[in-house]
């Protein structure tokens, strides 16, 4: 069986861009895109934030370009999802179902997923009104009715900088109290752009082309209310995609990977680095992620450089 110099395990920004930094440093990278390659931006359509497209570009299609530059150094991509890893061994055995591979080194790359409220229309108005992202799509939001779902930190900050666009921002959360913390939270309350609903959820999302409307239903009186909306912001926390390395690294009480803490992207495995979201609850912007993924393959190659030192 081949030792791989190091496989990177995602394919987003963070483990693209990783893997564009290993292939150009002649380590051949073999990368696992997992079986919906290109992480979040896959399901953003306009990304005006990525610094290099003055024009903007849709989020598929930046992760196309960053596909092919990684390619074009003899990245090997693998559309194929990791399902297990043994970091105890040497070398380090990843595995695609019954498939062993083995890397000296790997970069955790897999990223994390924003929570949705799996409500009818929610995934069909996703990208035309939908978003989980206010820094990503409040922009296309100008003078526009907006909710944000949650009561949490992200909420509070969704709904904040949404004010910079909309004209109107409702915030819908499910209890009578925020869970954000106070100053956060008082913010939103003394905003003049912002309403509260509290004890609502959000039972639907109408519209036909992009949304036009929620469906909001009290949790005390079971009363429904129809509340006009150009734009739905789900604000209800991520979970980073740390399932399968639960074992064998430190994860924080909301499954983030912990690093080392050196100012590296070294975890407490010598040889094992995590890049992107999986490691960062706090930034989660794709340029954050591709910054971190570049860090990633460098310290990587350090550390196979030490191997053979
Ligand atoms: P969070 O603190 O877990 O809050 C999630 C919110 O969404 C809660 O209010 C929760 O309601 C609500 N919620 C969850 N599932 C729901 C559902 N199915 N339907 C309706 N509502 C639902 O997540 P977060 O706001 O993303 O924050 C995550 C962490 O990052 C926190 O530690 C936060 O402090 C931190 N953060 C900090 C900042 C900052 O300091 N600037 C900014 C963003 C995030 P309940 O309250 O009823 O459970």
């Amino acid at each position: 069986m081949t030792t791989e110099n190091v496989i990177i395990i995602g394919s987003g920004p963070a483990g693209l861009t990783a893997a564009l930094y290993a292939a150009r440093a002649d380590l051949k990278p073999l990368v696992f895109e997992g079986t919906q390659p290109g992480g979040q931006l896959m399901i953003t359509t306009d990304v005006e934030n990525y610094p290099g497209f003055p024009g903007g570009i849709l989020g598929p299609e930046l992760m196309d370009q960053f596909r092919k530059q990684a390619e074009r150094f003899g990245a090997r991509l693998v559309a194929t999802d990791v399902t297990a890893v043994d970091f105890s061994s040497d070398p380090f055995g990843v595995f695609t179902g019954d498939n062993r591979h083995e890397a000296r080194s790997v970069v955790i790359a897999t990223g994390a997923a924003a929570k949705w409220l799996g409500v009818p229309g929610e995934e069909r108005l996703t990208g035309r009104g939908v978003s989980s992202c206010a820094t990503c799509d409040g922009f296309f939001f100008r003078d526009k009715e907006l909710v944000v779902v949650g009561g949490g930190d992200s909420a509070m900050e969704e709904a904040l900088f949404l004010t910079r666009f909309a004209s109107q921002v409702t915030v819908v959360h499910r209890r009578d109290e925020f869970r954000a913390s106070a100053i956060m939270a008082q913010r939103v309350l003394e905003h003049p752009k912002i309403k509260v609903r509290w004890n609502s959820l959000v039972e639907e999302i109408l519209g036909d082309k992009g949304v036009q409307a929620v469906t909001l239903v009290n949790t005390e009186t079971g009363e429904k209310e129809r509340l006009a909306a150009d734009g739905v912001f789900v604000a209800i926390g991520h979970i980073p995609n740390t399932a399968i390395f639960a074992d064998s690294l430190r994860l924080d009480e909301r499954g983030y990977l912990i690093l080392k803490g050196d100012g590296t992207t070294a975890t407490d495995v010598p040889g094992v680095f995590a890049a992107g979201d999986v490691a960062d609850s706090r930034y989660r912007q794709a340029v954050s992620a591709a910054g971190t993924g570049c860090m990633a393959a460098l310290d990587a190659q350090h550390y196979l450089e030490s191997l053979t030192e």
